[in-house]
């Protein structure tokens, strides 16, 4: 699609698909009521889940929450990038209330793929961006797997391959509360902690409504920790395998950011391979391993 196009569309309140970094996003405009309720009713999510508002920068996103000198440093630091901030949002912020599904917060995040900073650039307005998948699926990284998700009446503006292939950090930032990490992501928690002090592990389930709910799972089974799958098993190997079933390397060479950004393609092309179940193997839980296996728990059905 043309991106002009596509601004078209967002600027008569459509729901279209635009690349980021992290993976595509399903976007529209987040000042509009109708807007933001069509990009609930297109993915399927649940009206208490919020979304990532998304601004092309950082200027911008302080007229949106108020942001603690932590908030500032963190900003400072990664955007454009991936981490989203939580923190209050401004009264006569431009954000339809549905965004924040009921909470006091808001999350937003400046973007560095440029496709999307052309498109947040020349609309001048925040746009709400979950991932562009159906509610529950694994996360999109390519235009395929928008289209595998929403068939082909999705407008989705082409930007190849996502570079990070993970969603972003979310972290909360609230005045007078410690730093706290809600989402791993695509910056490992040592990348926060070298900028701001920050609590120990993930803030409370309830304080990130995502967590609470099913996501990232394959229709096929799918059992985690395997080093020695069985031989009809579709295998995300991590590091060198002789297996001799179908193989869905997540990085030959063990690293760990190869494999974050091959994890949600690989996780698809296996579950339509046809094999009865997916075995995979053991990642690190250091760095962005920790995101890998949280992504991984919940395509095997964890939550919380
Ligand atoms: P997605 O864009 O689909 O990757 O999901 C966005 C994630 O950010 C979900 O886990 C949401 O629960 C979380 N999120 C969005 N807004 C807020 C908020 N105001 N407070 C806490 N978490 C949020
Ligand atoms: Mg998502």
């Amino acid at each position: 699609m043309e991106i002009d196009w596509i601004l078209d569309r967002l600027k008569q309140g459509g729901v279209v698909a635009i690349p980021t970094e992290t993976v595509y996003g399903l976007a529209a405009d987040a000042s509009s009521p109708a807007a933001v309720k069509a990009i609930f009713t297109t993915k399927g999510r649940p009206q208490t889940n919020p979304l990532i508002v998304h601004v092309a920068s950082v200027q911008a996103a302080r007229t949106l929450v108020t942001f603690t000198p932590e908030a500032e440093a963190l900003a400072q630091a990664f955007w454009p990038g991936p981490l989203t901030l939580v923190a209050p949002r401004r009264p006569g912020a431009p954000v339809a209330e549905a965004v924040s599904a009921g909470l006091e917060t808001l999350a937003v995040r400046v973007p560095a793929h440029p496709l999307m900073q052309q498109v947040l650039q020349a609309l001048g307005r925040p746009l709400a961006a979950p991932s562009a998948n159906r509610s529950g699926r694994p996360s999109p990284t390519t235009v395929d797997h928008v289209a595998q998700d929403f068939g082909p009446t999705l407008p989705i503006l082409d930007g190849g391959s996502c570079d990070k292939g993970l969603e972003s950090t979310v972290v909360q930032v609230l005045p007078d509360h410690p730093v706290q990490i809600l989402r791993y992501g695509s910056l490992s928690p040592q990348d926060i902690a070298a900028v701001v002090p920050v609590a120990e592990g993930l803030g409370p389930g309830e304080a990130s409504p995502g967590r609470l709910l099913r996501h990232y799972a394959p229709q096929t089974p799918l059992v985690l920790n395997i080093t020695a799958p069985e031989p009809m098993d579709a295998y995300l190997s991590f590091g060198p395998t002789d297996h001799t079933g179908p193989c869905f390397p997540l990085s030959a060479r063990g690293d760990m950011t190869e494999a974050a950004q091959r994890l949600f393609a690989q996780l698809r092309a296996a579950d339509t391979s046809g094999a009865p179940r997916i075995a995979v193997a053991p990642v690190p839980d250091r760095g962005v391993g920790l995101a890998i296996n949280d992504r991984l728990r919940r395509a095997a059905g964890a939550v919380g």
